[in-house]
């Protein structure tokens, strides 16, 4: 080969390697030392490998658009202002708009499906995203094409690029009317048939009182022991009863809060003597704490009786046969720390996430034959929350129980309602 020809051949080289880094977007220069049809043949290799790179990066994409495409949930992706650059074939399903006509407006438009949400949310939103770089998940009350309303769930997940900064924003959206009307319609059934069963209760209740006044005729032992027996019975179904009721109340949202100046020490202290006739029955031993001062705090006073009611309840009868229960209040820097402890048959470790979940029962409650709903801790942890606190516990299996709440000294706001708390 001339030299001429070589250089011919390097000039090639070259463009077949200025091609292939175009693709690679790395440089790609070879040794100009090397012999000119060499480096012709490392430079194909190069160009070849990154054409078939970017050939499977295409097959790959085609795949995950497919994927996109036909999802059941809604996707939309923005760039971080919220301009919609893409959604999916479900959006028509839900939202009643075609991917092609949301395209290049903003996902908080007006005119389009979110319609119905105040800016306000859709700031939160793009806040939490923005500034705390998470993800948000929420429920929506939107607008199809079509007029009609429907609730969805969303998830938007921000996505970054290597300096932190927020690229685009991926929307999942699921369409939950259906769901939303069956908890509906089960929160309804649950309020009407608590609210159904009381009445006769409560009329067996008076008369069972009126047998036992022996007004209309005296009763024999056996007699006695039936009145009995149809009283505590009586007694323990007004109790889920009113379990039941107190549920559908939170989950229909019609509890009132009516917040007054509390004082927690002398709360616990009377929830202590209402229940002293289980704690003398089971001999138990009550241990209490307190700070030396206890300022008064604005708590409703029904709902915090309930609160602790179910609390210490729990304490005895979790708790063995002559155990204790220890309770302290303490104050740290914006709250009082409340802490119930027993020496009772405590939480099976598997089963602790799910305590607080309404009707659950731990395996061992249930084993052991001793009355419960499942509904008490559901109902103190929405009490707890409700006054800005929390809740949480610790146990150990036949040890024993330690529940912890927290109140803050701002207590509960006033809120309106229909209802409050049995
Ligand atoms: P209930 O006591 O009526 O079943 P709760 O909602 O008050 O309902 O409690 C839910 C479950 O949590 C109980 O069934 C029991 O398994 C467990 N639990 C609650 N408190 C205690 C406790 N102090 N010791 C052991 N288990 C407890």
């Amino acid at each position: 080969m001339n030299e001429q020809d070589a250089k011919r051949l390097d000039r090639l080289t070259d463009r077949v390697l200025d091609i292939a880094s175009v693709k690679t977007g790395k440089p790609s220069k070879l040794k100009v030392s090397q012999d000119s049809i060499e480096r012709l043949t490392e430079a194909v290799n190069i160009m070849q490998e990154s054409m078939l790179g970017s050939l499977l990066d295409r097959a790959e994409m085609q795949k995950f658009e497919l994927a996109f495409e036909n999802a059941s949930d809604q996707i939309v992706i923005t760039d971080p202002e919220g301009l919609i650059l893409y959604a999916n074939k479900a959006l028509e399903k839900t939202s009643g708009y075609s991917p092609k006509q949301v395209r290049g407006k903003t996902i908080g438009d007006k005119s389009l499906w979110s319609g119905k949400m105040p800016s306000s949310f859709f700031d939160g939103i793009w806040r939490t995203i923005r500034e705390g770089k998470t993800d948000f998940k929420g429920e929506v009350q939107n607008r199809r094409a079509n007029g009609e309303d429907y609730i969805s769930e969303i998830h938007v997940a921000p996505v970054l690029d290597s300096s932190q900064k927020v690229r685009y924003l991926v929307i999942i959206e699921r369409d939950i009317t259906e769901a939303k009307k069956l908890e509906q319609a089960k929160d309804n059934f649950l309020s009407i048939a608590s609210h159904e069963l009381q009445t006769p209760l409560t009329a067996i209740h008076w008369h069972v009182e009126m047998i036992k006044s022996q007004d209309f005729g005296p009763l024999n032992a056996q007699q006695t022991e039936f009145v009995q027996t149809i009283e505590q019975i009586t007694k323990q179904l007004s109790g889920l009863v009113k379990m039941l009721l107190n549920t559908s109340r939170i989950d229909v949202g019609s509890v009132a809060i009516k917040p007054e100046p509390m004082n927690l020490k002398s709360v616990i202290e009377t929830v202590i003597t209402e229940i002293q006739g289980s704690i003398k029955e089971r001999k138990i031993t009550v241990k209490q704490r307190y700070p030396a001062k206890i300022r008064a705090i604005p708590l409703d006073k029904n709902l915090i009786y309930v609160a602790l009611t179910n609390l210490f309840a729990n304490a005895v009868k979790y708790n063995k046969e002559k155990g204790t229960i220890s309770v302290s209040v303490e104050a740290t820097k914006a709250a009082y720390r409340v802490r119930i402890s027993d020496t009772g048959m405590g939480i099976p470790a598997n089963q602790q996430d799910r305590i607080f979940s309404r009707m659950f029962r731990a395996d061992n409650a249930r084993m052991a034959n001793i009355q419960g709903s499942g509904l008490g801790l559901y109902i103190t942890k929405w009490i707890i929350e409700s006054a800005g606190g929390t809740i949480g516990f610790t146990s150990t299996m036949n040890k024993g129980s330690t529940f912890i709440f927290t109140i803050p000294f701002t207590g509960m706001t006033l809120r309106k309602g229909t209802k409050t708390l049995e």
